[in-house]
């Protein structure tokens, strides 16, 4: 009898879930990258994910992020910040991460930028975008975009390749439908004014599905993968 431990359960389950969802926007399960979110969890199960076929991994706090990325050098692995970065650890994140997916501010895109500039590469970058204007959030204001998409153009160490949001919580994934929606307009409207605005970072464990429905190009899976944080 084969013994499947929880961890590839839940990855059978969610690739299942990923692969529905994306049939129903009319695309395929290749048009949604999988980013598993490995805050407090340990290399030792990142690496479990890695060998299942996970490639990309999200962190929100630089410390943490470095010691497993140290850890776990591991060919094709990558590593993506999608916490708020403080502009002291700027540095260090430009180092470290394959894409910012949490530039929350122009001051943070300007640093990034020096950042960027002194290692000699180009960073991916993608704008978090608060789009409910909740106060908890970090996170352009929607109508906020297109003058910011404007000022990146000077800032040719970046590359901007989209956009991403945390959905407010709520218990029915129906609910933030329209906010995922409104998202996709935003990043519709840059994509007509300039190049490389394709990415949608939106969908967490409870949403993800609904997101991918409504046009996510990424989603964020945490819990649904390595169970509950402690
Ligand atoms: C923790 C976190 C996630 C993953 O959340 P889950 O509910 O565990 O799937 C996604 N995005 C961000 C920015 C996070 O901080």
């Amino acid at each position: 009898m084969a013994i499947v431990d929880a961890l590839a359960g839940h990855a059978m389950e969610i690739r299942a879930r990923v692969a529905a969802s994306a049939g129903r926007s009319g695309r395929t399960e290749a048009a949604v990258q999988l980013v598993a979110v490995t805050k407090t969890i340990p290399a030792a199960t990142v690496e479990r994910a890695f060998e299942l076929g996970f490639t990309t991994f999200g962190e929100n706090r630089v410390q943490e992020a470095r010691a497993k990325i140290q850890d776990l050098q591991l060919p094709g692995i990558r590593w993506e910040l999608i916490g708020h970065l403080q502009t002291n650890k700027a540095a260090r994140a430009a180092e470290l991460f394959s894409r910012i997916q949490s530039v929350d501010s122009l001051r943070l895109a300007e640093l990034l930028h020096h950042e960027a500039s002194q290692l000699g590469l180009v960073l991916p970058i993608l704008l978090e975008v608060n789009v409910a204007g909740e106060s908890s959030k970090s996170g352009f204001a929607p109508g906020d975009l297109p003058a910011a998409a404007a000022a990146l153009r000077h800032l040719p160490a970046l590359q901007p390749e989209g956009l991403m949001t945390i959905a407010p919580l709520s218990a029915d994934p129906e609910e933030i439908r329209p906010v995922f929606r409104e998202l996709r307009r935003w990043r519709n409207r840059l994509r007509q004014e300039s190049e490389g605005w394709n990415e949608l970072s939106m969908g967490m464990s409870d949403d993800f599905e609904v997101a991918i429905e409504e046009g996510a190009t990424i989603v964020r899976i945490g819990r649904a993968l390595f169970g509950a944080r402690a």
